[in-house]
């Protein structure tokens, strides 16, 4: 598969002596956007070869995975269940409203049942209620994903470090198990929760040529601060490439930071791999009122 991947020219770059370059899986598909393109891949070849017509899967109101998989299941004539984590608010946000017109139905559970996403005792509950489905996890993260994942990385993707943006953990688990021992896969968590994250990760891969630094999570999961709307918007102008508030603004704010601190040595070459997320700038800035690149 032939995906693009830019060199990234700043200032920067040229004094601290590293190259920087973006590969773009984020082009992959206009709404299936990214890693979950990998993610979904897998799942829905097994789907179609347990003969099962529905998918069901789970979700924040803002969610990557539900778009993609809501499109998804349509493009592949999947029925589709998303159940979202929390109350129903109208009119729907752009995510909910685009997984709606694609056809997925949509079902509210409370904080506290949302927790019981994983309990086999629930999932019989949700079998009696809707009938048999193909069960994707939340954020699409399980053995068949990280099958997927591991295909981001390409053979001639040689760069000395790989960078990756980290919500569950599946993407950098693939993407890890791609890499050559002489690359360091470097995560950038999204959310806080270090420990049991690494742990998940290790979960997936047996490798070691991997860390998270987890600097640069702003203060949570799907919160943001002004200096990273101001990064991402003269990014945006500055590169012509968009980034989300979400996972892949906050990656390139640490691959950055990072150069500025010497933290890569003079003559290494970096690959951050660009996961998607844009849909999500839509709703972040409604929901904020802030101006984020919407492409
Ligand atoms: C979902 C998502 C991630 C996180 O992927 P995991 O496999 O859950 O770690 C990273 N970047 C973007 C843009 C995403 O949508």
């Amino acid at each position: 598969m032939k995906i693009e991947t830019e060199e990234i020219s700043i200032p920067l770059l040229i004094e601290k002596e590293v190259r920087l370059f973006i590969k773009r899986i984020d082009k992959i598909h206009p709404f299936v956007s990214g890693n979950k393109w990998f993610k979904l891949k897998y799942n829905l070849i097994e789907a179609q070869m347990q003969d099962l017509d529905t998918l069901l899967t789970f979700g924040g109101a803002f969610s990557n995975h539900i778009s993609a998989t809501a499109y998804a299941a349509k493009e592949k004539g999947f029925k589709s269940i998303g159940i979202i984590r929390g109350e129903e608010h109208l009119p729907l946000n752009p995510t909910l409203h685009f997984a709606k017109q694609n056809g997925m139905e949509l079902h509210y559970l409370s904080r506290s049942d949302y927790r019981k996403k994983t309990n086999p005792e629930f999932l019989e509950l949700l079998k009696a209620q809707f009938g048999c489905f193909y069960l994707i996890p939340e954020g699409g993260t399980n053995k068949l994903a990280t099958q997927g994942t591991a295909e981001i990385l390409e053979a001639n993707d040689t760069q000395d470090y790989i960078c990756c943006a980290v919500g569950t953990g599946g993407t950098i688990a693939g993407i890890i198990n791609t890499s050559t021992d002489k690359q360091t896969v470097i995560g950038f968590p999204a959310i806080k929760g270090f420990y049991e994250l690494k742990k998940d990760i290790e979960s997936w891969t047996k490798k070691k040529n991997w860390k998270l630094v987890n600097d640069y999570f702003c203060g949570g999961y799907a919160k943001v601060n002004k200096k990273l709307i101001d990064f991402i918007n003269s990014f945006y102008k500055e590169q012509q490439i968009p980034l989300d508030a979400v996972y892949t603004g906050k990656m390139m704010l640490g691959i950055l930071d990072l150069i500025t601190k010497d933290y890569f040595p003079k003559g290494s070459s970096i690959l951050a791999i660009h996961t998607g997320g844009l849909q999500g700038n839509k709703g972040m800035s409604k929901r904020l009122g802030v101006i984020l690149p919407i492409s």
